[in-house]
């Protein structure tokens, strides 16, 4: 579709927008990026998968990181035995260009402090690994119906206090949104500026 069309013309645009090279769609506080198109094609320290709790692939972006990653990918999410809605755990990224993968369960529909759960562990477990770079995907906004604008305004407060707390921002390089509809872009263009003012 127009997502993945949009993904592919970019391609070389998307990989420099984790090196900085390269004018993003919007950056934000300096940490913040937004992207549309396919969370596959990142060369990022690690890109978060929207999974459910078998950790064994499914449909939408989980189904899409399983296929590029290949079938040691599932192999080693068989070794997890499984993950809570709201926790993360964090895998190889196999054939994917991007070094790991995390794997976060969303709620299945609006349940802010469980989706809230999937931001924060995901950015502690990228922290523990000593990891710089990662990408999410609008987790729970597919298949688990959590409504957009809802889902937009949880992951960007999320995001933000997590790089409030402590030291963590001096501990990451770049948070990535990768948008895939265009309603999503909708909602992080016009709510992005709010939380994290272009610098
Ligand atoms: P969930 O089950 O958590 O709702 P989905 O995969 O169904 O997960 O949807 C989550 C979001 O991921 C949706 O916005 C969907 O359009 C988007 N999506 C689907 N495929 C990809 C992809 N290849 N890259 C990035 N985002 C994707």
């Amino acid at each position: 579709g127009e997502a993945s069309s949009a993904a592919h013309t970019n391609g070389k645009a998307l990989k420099h927008a984790v090196l900085d090279e390269e004018p993003v769609r919007q950056n934000f506080n300096d940490k913040i990026s937004l992207w549309q198109g396919d969370i596959t094609e990142f060369q990022a320290d690690a890109i978060v998968n929207a999974a459910n709790k078998s950790l064994l692939g499914g449909g939408g972006v989980d189904g899409a990181i399983h296929h590029a990653a290949g079938p040691d990918l599932r192999a080693e999410c068989l070794k997890l035995h499984g993950c809570a809605t709201g926790e993360a755990k964090i895998t190889k990224g196999f054939r994917l260009p991007c070094k790991h993968v995390i794997h976060t369960v969303g709620p299945i529909g609006e349940k802010p402090e469980k989706l809230r759960s999937c931001y924060l562990n995901s950015l502690d477990l990228l922290k523990e690994h000593e990891l710089r770079t990662v990408v999410f995907p609008c987790i729970s906004t597919g298949i688990y119906g959590y409504p957009n604008e809802a889902a937009c305004l949880v992951a960007i407060e999320s995001v933000r206090h997590w790089l409030e707390t402590g030291d963590n921002s001096s501990l990451v390089d770049r948070i990535i949104f990768c948008l895939y509809e265009d309603v999503d872009v909708d909602c992080y263009e016009k709510h992005l500026p709010t939380y994290f003012p272009p610098v």
